[in-house]
């Protein structure tokens, strides 16, 4: 029984001693284990960080990419930028030429910008839909560049051009600068923007939000007010992931009037709704000018607009075809020749 009960109490103590010593064999080699692990953190990030400028400089050289280089190690901008004036008073020189506009503006290459300072909250593409204006359109850019630079976006400037004599289609121009400005750079944010609109308020900020935005709230030539609740048409901006859940513009939109409707209801279709800047920030001045041929006023947008909610899915995006004529990269903004040919 003495024995017996010796032997109990010594087995139990070696199956004890046993097992602290197991803890402590696990302990030490964990405890290395996760010291080691924190201290590769840095050490991966260093190396990714030494990759990332090893990879760029190997192809060195483009404005890009030294851009890109240069933009690693910056902090994010601020969400307000301390370039910003407030309301501008737009001056519109009857004898501007583009070169001048170029002068102005030294640090856009082949129509994009990078803020050197910080790194920019979005990449933003602006898409203008194009013809016959090029008046406007240098007006346009001169007043533009500098406000983009002043909020401290990465933006490009892509102006669509539609070839040919066939009725203007605003939207499907649109459509054709999304899909092949996605095609150069994951674009975050899109402002869909019309040629003769010039922004004053540089607080009227050209970045996209959590729902879709409408910036024109007035122009100088209504006095400033909302044309209509709904109004969603001259400057809106959407998301790359808001535009394509929509689908896009519709394609089927010939002559003047109707497709930013039509986008309206597309978004409303997706229960999205319409921010808009405060009236005093939402401000355009509107060049003018008389209805452009080749731009008449579609008299049949009423029976599309009643369609939408049954034809979104397919008119869109997903069935946007086009002739791609050029796609060229000019000093100021990047120009993208299209033809409509399988359309009325
Ligand atoms: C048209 C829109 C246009 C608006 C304001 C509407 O009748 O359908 O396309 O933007 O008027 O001019």
């Amino acid at each position: 029984m003495g024995f017996s009960l010796t032997f109990h109490l010594s087995y139990r103590v070696r199956i004890l001693f046993l097992f602290t010593v197991c803890l402590m064999v696990v302990g030490w080699a964990t405890s290395n284990y996760f010291v080691d692990a924190l201290q590769e953190i840095p050490k991966t990030k260093n190396f990714r960080a030494y990759f990332n400028k090893a990879a760029v400089f190997e192809e060195e050289a483009t404005p890009t990419t030294q851009a890109l280089i240069n933009n690693a190690d910056l902090k994010n901008c601020p969400s307000m930028s301390p370039h910003l004036k407030g309301q501008s008073k737009l001056v519109f020189k009857p004898d501007l030429t583009l070169e001048e506009v170029q002068a102005e503006n030294p640090k856009v290459h082949q129509g994009r910008y990078q803020p050197e300072e910080c790194k920019a909250l979005q990449r933003v593409a602006i898409l203008i839909p194009h013809r016959n204006r090029e008046k406007h359109l240098m007006y346009l850019l001169e007043h533009l560049h500098p406000f983009l630079q002043r909020q401290q976006i990465d933006y490009g400037i892509y102006v669509i051009h539609q070839a040919g004599s066939k009725k203007f289609n605003r939207a499907k121009l649109m459509n054709v600068g999304y899909l092949e400005a996605l095609k150069e750079e994951n674009w975050d944010c899109f402002i869909f923007h019309d040629v003769d609109l010039v922004p004053e308020h540089d607080y009227n900020l050209y970045r996209c939000e959590d729902q879709p935005k409408h910036l024109v709230v007035g122009r100088n030539s209504t006095g400033y007010r909302l044309r209509y609740k709904g109004y969603f048409g001259g400057v809106t901006a959407l998301t790359r992931e808001q535009f394509f859940k929509v689908n896009g513009f519709s394609n089927n939109y010939w002559g003047w009037g109707g497709e930013d409707d039509d986008l309206r209801l597309r978004v409303e279709l997706q229960r999205m709704k319409i921010l808009r800047p405060v009236p005093e920030v939402g401000k355009y001045t509107m060049i003018f000018h008389t209805r452009d041929r080749g731009n008449e006023v579609n008299i049949g947008r009423m029976k599309l607009l009643h369609q939408v909610s049954r034809v979104w899915k397919t008119d869109g995006l997903t069935s946007c075809s086009y002739k791609l004529l050029s796609l060229e990269h000019y000093p100021l903004y990047i120009n993208i020749t299209v033809d409509f040919w399988t359309d009325p």
